[in-house]
């Protein structure tokens, strides 16, 4: 398989080639075009397997696809990862990628500096990448919603769950659009997981590392 396969444009292509990536990872490879499809999926991968790019890229052409980009307030792809370091770097190949189409990325973590988080919400950013406590702060706040949000990314899921944020997890499942397209990761894939994946994903194509 070749970063070709997925139809990318040039300006992504581009930013592809120069981050010296010679072919897609098995994960990317699988997901990448079920995902520009518009399906849910399942993810069963590790951290190094380059499942970030495999969510962030179709989030990208998920938000150039979008009629009144500009008129939203909230994120239109909203990723929950379990930790600040996860987020950070995350947010990192985000920004990285999103710079090709201008796309704006925020990010929010528990023990960072609330207000300045909720100042980087207000200028809208289209992606917003997030601890699932803080997420919530925000929201609480009116710092952000999750009204134009129509693709979510849970990583880590199994983390997430560990570190007891199933409840946060739920409750922005919850108040995100029911047609929203979902993308869940997880390295591991135990009955929790499985009954998350029951209540929040449509009809998933399950992909393993
Ligand atoms: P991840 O599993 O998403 O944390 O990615 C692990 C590392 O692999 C990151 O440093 C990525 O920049 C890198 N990476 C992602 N996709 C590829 C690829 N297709 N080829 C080589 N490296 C990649």
């Amino acid at each position: 398989c070749s970063f070709a396969h997925f139809g990318f444009d040039e300006a992504l292509m581009k930013a592809i080639r120069k981050s010296e990536y010679i072919s897609p990872t098995p994960i990317q490879a699988q997901a990448i075009p079920v995902a520009l499809s518009g399906r849910d999926i399942i993810g069963i991968a590790k951290t190094g397997s380059g499942k970030t790019a495999a969510f962030l890229w179709p989030m990208l052409v998920h938000i150039m696809d979008q009629e009144n980009l500009k008129s939203g307030e909230g994120p239109i792809g909203l990723i929950l990862a379990p930790t600040r370091e996860l987020s950070i770097q995350i947010y990192n190949e985000a920004k990285k990628f999103g710079k090709v189409y201008n796309i704006h990325v925020v990010c929010c973590y528990g023990g960072g500096n609330k207000f300045e988080q909720s100042k980087a919400l207000e200028e809208r950013p289209e992606i917003v990448v997030a601890t699932p406590g803080r997420m919530i702060d925000m929201i609480k706040i009116k710092a952000t919603n999750l009204l134009r949000c129509s693709y979510l990314v849970l990583d880590e899921a199994d983390k997430m769950f560990n570190l007891g944020f199933e409840p946060q997890v739920r409750s922005i499942c919850n108040h995100v659009n029911p047609l929203r397209q979902t993308l869940l990761f997880s390295a591991t894939f135990k009955k929790r997981i499985e009954k998350l994946a029951r209540d929040i994903l449509t009809d998933p194509i399950r992909i393993v590392q």
